[in-house]
């Protein structure tokens, strides 16, 4: 992540600006009762951004949809009783209009509309000439560009506080995550994007409450500007979302545990060690990208002579081979499976484009 601002949310009209901003509150609003017990846990640890789902859309149907909006109703007593800031996810236009006439002060828009420009384009369209804080979940697919372009099409409404939220990608492989974080679009995001403040959402990317601590700091070492944690009085009993949500107590420790990095370090020494290690990661880079080049002339070398004899170029038994001698090789060097497996299977796809280009030129 770029070197952030420091006060990333100044003019935002929120009481604290300081980093880590703390967005809390239910994956869902549920009943008055429980939408002003949760918030009133929060306020007592000074939580400013109440968060709940009120449309929620759903994987598959006959699941819970939301209470729809006469939760806004409950949404407003924590605004009048507690002070607090309250926050919403729109989907469509009716949404935008519904949350704006109940005076929701922050809305953001989920991971399956935020992959969908048409639905974007309404919405933006709908928030021409209003000025509240607006976030953008990454889409459920892991495409920086759809991302970056659901959030230009906001600026485009003329939108002025604008931030991103990154909950993860959705896979068909398993994952000990619900979704995979793949911290390198959240990056990206932020090197095309310097001036939008992004925050974490570890509740969508772990799915399960255990992990969220170790998303949390991951996100505090890559200096994010945020979180937002779902957070219910009983989470076990929640009707969305039950195994990652935190009680209110177990936020607290959570945030406590955390520990932040400062933004730009100032002293000289640390600065210069810094740049040491930087050269040296770009040497590496640099070798990297030699041996890449390398390995990439070989394997068409290899097309240029399968194609001469007349051989296909998938070979299952081959590709099995090296990838089982990666994995293990690279285990011991320390390397994660994880790591071996992505690199290689990149290589390994690059090599086929480039012996199928090969084998489809004509002579
Ligand atoms: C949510 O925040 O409750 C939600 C539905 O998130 P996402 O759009 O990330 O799935
Ligand atoms: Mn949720």
């Amino acid at each position: 992540m770029n070197a952030r601002k420091e006060h990333p949310f100044q003019g935002w009209g929120l009481k604290n600006t300081d980093r880590p901003l703390v967005i809390a509150g239910p994956c869902s609003a549920e009943t008055e009762g429980q939408v002003m017990e949760t918030a009133r846990a929060l306020k007592e640890q000074n939580i400013e951004i109440f968060r709940a789902g009120i449309w929620k859309p759903r994987t598959r149907p006959n699941s819970f949809e939301g209470i729809g909006s006469k939760g806004l109703i409950w949404l407003k007593r924590v605004q009048s009783e507690l002070g607090m800031k309250v926050s919403t996810e729109v989907a469509n236009v009716k949404h935008v209009y519904e949350a704006l006439k109940f005076g929701v002060d922050i809305i953001w828009i989920g991971a399956r509309t935020s992959a969908n420009p048409f639905a974007m384009q309404e919405i933006a369209d709908a928030l021409k000439g209003v000025d509240i804080p607006v976030f953008v979940k990454n889409p459920v697919n892991p495409d920086v560009d759809l991302w970056i372009g659901a959030i230009e099409r906001i600026i485009g409404a003329g939108v002025s506080k604008i931030g991103a939220i990154h909950r993860g990608f959705s896979s068909f492989e398993r994952h000990s995550y619900r979704n995979i974080p793949q911290w390198q679009i959240p990056i990206e995001l932020s090197r095309r994007m310097p001036d939008i403040p992004i925050i974490c959402d570890p509740s969508h990317i772990g799915g399960r409450r255990e992990v969220l601590q170790e998303i949390s700091q991951k996100a505090m070492d890559l200096n994010y500007d945020g979180l937002i944690i779902e957070t219910h009085p009983r989470p076990d009993e929640a009707w969305s979302d039950a195994r990652q949500q935190l009680t209110p107590k177990s936020l607290n420790q959570l945030l406590n545990s955390l520990s932040l990095r400062k933004v730009n370090a100032q002293d000289p020494n640390f600065l210069l060690v810094l740049d040491e290690l930087r050269t040296k990661i770009d040497q590496f880079d640099e070798a990297i990208l030699e041996i890449l080049e390398k390995r990439m002339e070989v394997a068409e070398q290899i097309g240029v002579y399968k194609k001469e004899n007349n051989i296909s170029i998938l070979q299952p038994s081959r590709w099995q081979e090296i990838i089982n001698k990666t994995l293990q090789k690279g285990k011991n060097r320390s390397l994660s499976n994880e790591l071996i497996g992505q690199v290689f299977k990149a290589i390994h796809q690059e090599s086929i484009n480039k012996q199928t280009r090969i084998m489809n030129e004509k002579v």
